[in-house]
């Protein structure tokens, strides 16, 4: 019988991670109770799939702790100051997450995992990963806060040799026994820090995916934050620092020189003290802050054993999702260019990054963002800027200050069509050889539905002003 027979659990939260939790626990035997804040459609829909199962299903009334409830599965979001969990601490009642569940039911049984965090580029550098480990003849799957989650993946039918695991903060915050085989930060910038209390607290959530890495910790030599975290890890006896520059690399390091990707940390050849694994052409977009994810994926490939020539195919082979700095056209010698995912300052700075000159379209909601040091860093590539959205004026004021000398189109409606005269803006103010950048360092929920309906909304209406 499982440890879970007879136990009362509550699952905090239907949807992506509550409903396979509540299903897994409840098939182990487990007493569920399912709590959930909303009671709209959707969720009303998920308490009749659960119920059907025998499952208690309370909708509207995620506050109350159930009476008897020894464990607590909560939904990654669910914040730890919510008051479900001021009265489980008050009870003694653990609380563990979604990845927490799924390493308790199955730890590493299921396969090694490769896992990866950071404020930007997991989705990206965990799909490179999956690239990598299938091109070296692995079975393995790209999971976690990606689409499949880790609960439905090591549950599931499928075998796997090894996992490429993305990890949000969250799910890190909730799975305090989680052990990976190797670990990587990709960066740290502030992000969800009304969630988690502070930058400390964000960091060290972060930095548990390092707790007890079996052979490297993967860090950014360019963000020694990172580096700090692996410092302060608990490892086992034998696992390494491992970095990753886009400099040349020191030992123990992967890096870039003269265009190559190289290894300095898990060298097959001996005789050698550098392995080449791919070009820097190899890498889509060759933009600087995907090359250092395409570094932090081979790292961890490496970690595992995977030769230099799979590094190279599955770099190769793989293609970036939708609005990741998709090239949508060239018109009149124009790139215009979709980065609608690049929703914090950060991620934008990266992108703008990227290129030179720019007409940047820029704004949604800023989610308490400041825009000083991003305006700041990418003023001198700026031949223009588009501003949309709720909050626009915040980085209108921002350009006030740092880069006065910059034309700014202000666009005072956020209506369907505004992407449409966006996009004729910055057409108007680009000339040949410039780049329009859809990097808007801004959620997009003021205007769109998402940030793929944004993206969407971008592309379109560069087709129409090409057409
Ligand atoms: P995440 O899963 O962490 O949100 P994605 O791979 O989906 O990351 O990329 C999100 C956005 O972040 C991209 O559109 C890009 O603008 C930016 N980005 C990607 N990788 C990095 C990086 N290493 N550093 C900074 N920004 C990045």
């Amino acid at each position: 019988t499982s440890e879970f027979q007879g136990k009362h659990v509550t699952v905090a939260g239907l949807g992506v991670s509550g409903l396979p939790a509540a299903k897994a626990l409840h098939a182990r035997g487990a007493i569920v109770t399912a709590v959930n804040d909303g009671d709209d459609a959707r969720a009303r829909e998920q308490a009749a799939e659960l119920e059907a199962l025998g499952i208690t299903v309370r909708l509207g009334d995620g506050a109350t702790l159930p009476e008897g409830t020894e464990l607590i599965v909560t939904a990654p979001g669910w914040q730890p100051g919510k008051p479900l969990f001021r009265a489980a601490e008050e009870a003694g009642v653990p609380v563990w997450g979604d990845v927490e569940l799924a390493w308790r039911l199955r730890g590493p049984d299921a396969a090694p995992w490769l896992a990866v965090t950071g404020t930007n580029g997991k989705t990206t550098t965990v799909q490179m990963l999956a690239a990598i480990l299938k091109a070296a003849g692995l079975r393995t799957a790209a999971v976690g806060n990606i689409g499949v989650s880790v609960l439905d993946a090591v549950l599931g039918d499928e075998q796997y040799d090894v996992l490429a695991v993305e990890l949000s903060s969250y799910q890190l915050h909730w799975a305090p026994s989680l052990r990976a085989y190797s670990g990587a930060v990709l960066n740290l910038a502030p992000d969800h820090l009304d969630w988690h209390g502070s930058m400390d607290a964000y960091a060290a959530d972060k930095g548990r995916i390092y707790e007890g890495n079996k052979v490297a910790c993967v860090y950014n030599v360019a963000d020694p934050r990172t580096e700090d975290l692996v410092r302060e890890a608990d490892v086992e006896e034998g696992c390494r620092a491992v970095g990753f520059t886009l400099q040349a690399p020191a030992v123990s390091q992967l890096g870039v020189v003269d265009g190559i990707l190289v290894d300095r940390a898990f060298v097959e050849n001996r005789q050698k003290n550098a392995q080449e694994l791919a070009e820097v052409s190899d890498v889509d977009p060759p933009a600087p802050h995907n090359i250092a994810n395409a570094l932090a994926a081979a790292a961890l490939a490496r970690s595992f054993g995977v030769p230099a020539q799979a590094v190279r195919d599955g770099l190769r082979a793989f293609k970036p999702d939708a609005h990741r700095i998709a090239h949508v056209a060239d018109i009149d010698g124009v790139a215009y260019v979709d980065d609608s995912k690049a929703t914090n300052t950060h991620a934008a700075e990266a992108s703008l990054a990227a290129y030179e000159p720019i007409v940047w379209i820029a704004g949604g909601l800023a989610k308490g963002a400041e825009f000083d040091e991003l305006v700041a860093n990418s003023a001198k590539r700026l031949r223009g800027v588009v501003l949309i959205g709720a909050d626009r004026a915040l980085i209108r004021e921002a350009l006030a200050r740092h880069a006065p000398e910059v034309p700014v189109v202000d666009l005072d409606r956020t209506d369907t069509g505004a992407m449409l005269q966006a996009v004729t803006e910055a057409k108007r103010l680009a000339r040949p050889g410039d780049t329009v950048l859809l990097a808007p360092a801004c959620a997009s929920m003021d205007m769109f539905t998402n940030y793929n309906q944004r993206g969407d909304a971008f592309a379109a209406a560069v087709r129409e002003l090409g057409a």
